[in-house]
């Protein structure tokens, strides 16, 4: 097979969401292959353990709330090594192109006239669609998919349109999601989504710290607030989680609404 590393060439590659299962065969070659990796700390830890020894493995950070590089020093640290020469892997959770902050690094590379070429990887959505078995399409029921990021700057409000959101007519996947989850559920049923549209939220997908939480959207806030543990948590919505049975799970916990709750 031809080196898929040209002099200078950059791969911006998808780890997906942990289970190193779940990387394409393509992102494993190109680990095995690479001379740097420069990963996130998102990126499953055994998924670094299929890099050859000798390769240099390099966290760069992000996660929300906690110390980490900027985005330019990331830009830069990137571009440095691959003017020189080294066979630079840039490895993101999921897929690169996802919530990953790709368009920068893109850029960065572009700008110093390197060629940047990009491995998918499998999102965090469809690895917890498979957690919960089921499909976040249905036929008549959620005709859409969408993904929103709930990450907001500091103590910004959440600038997402809401009406858009809340037209009960798809499934919502809400990545960075779990901080705003009270404004979230606050927001959608002030928009018009049903109260007792039907919640999961599912943290580590595919990982063995793995859990799934099973609830109703008014109780969306509650539910992250006392329920979640540190891991990636992505919330999603809709009456495509309808079908999801807590029999189902190992670890899976549901919130019933309170009578009170029910009535109001
Ligand atoms: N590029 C990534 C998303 C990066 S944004 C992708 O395609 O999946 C980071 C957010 O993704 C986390 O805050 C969380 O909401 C979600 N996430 C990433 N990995 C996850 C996992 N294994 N389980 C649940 N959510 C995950």
């Amino acid at each position: 097979m031809a080196d898929p590393f040209a002099p200078n060439d950059v791969w911006l590659v998808g780890a997906g969401p942990g289970d190193p299962e779940l990387l394409t065969r393509k992102a494993e070659r190109l680990l095995r292959e690479a001379s740097v990796v420069f990963y996130d700390a998102l990126v499953g830890p055994e998924v670094l353990t299929l890099a050859q020894p000798g390769t240099r493995l390099v966290h760069v950070g992000k996660r929300s709330g906690r110390h980490s590089k900027d985005q330019r020093t990331i830009d830069r640290m990137i571009v440095d090594a691959a003017l020189a020469g080294e066979r630079v892997v840039r490895l993101k959770g999921g897929d690169p192109c996802i919530f990953g902050r790709a368009t920068e690094e893109l850029d960065a590379c572009r700008a110093a006239g390197i060629a940047v070429r990009i491995c998918p990887g499998v999102t965090a959505a469809s690895a917890a669609a498979a957690t919960l078995g089921l499909s976040l399409t249905l036929r008549g029921l959620a005709r859409k998919l969408t993904f929103v990021t709930a990450h907001a700057r500091g103590s910004e409000k959440l600038d997402l349109n809401w009406s858009a959101l809340a037209d009960g007519e798809g499934t919502l996947v809400v990545y960075m999601g779990k901080a705003a989850a009270s404004e979230v559920s606050s927001q959608l049923i002030a928009a018009g989504l049903s109260r007792d549209t039907p919640v999961a939220l599912v943290e580590s997908a595919s990982l063995p710290e793995e859990r799934v939480f099973l609830t109703r959207l008014d109780l969306l806030g509650l539910a992250s607030r006392t329920t979640m543990g540190h891991g990636p948590t992505l919330l999603l919505i809709g009456k495509a989680l309808k079908s999801c049975d807590t029999r189902d799970f190992q670890t899976c916990h549901l919130l019933r609404a309170p009578d009170s709750a029910l009535q109001r």
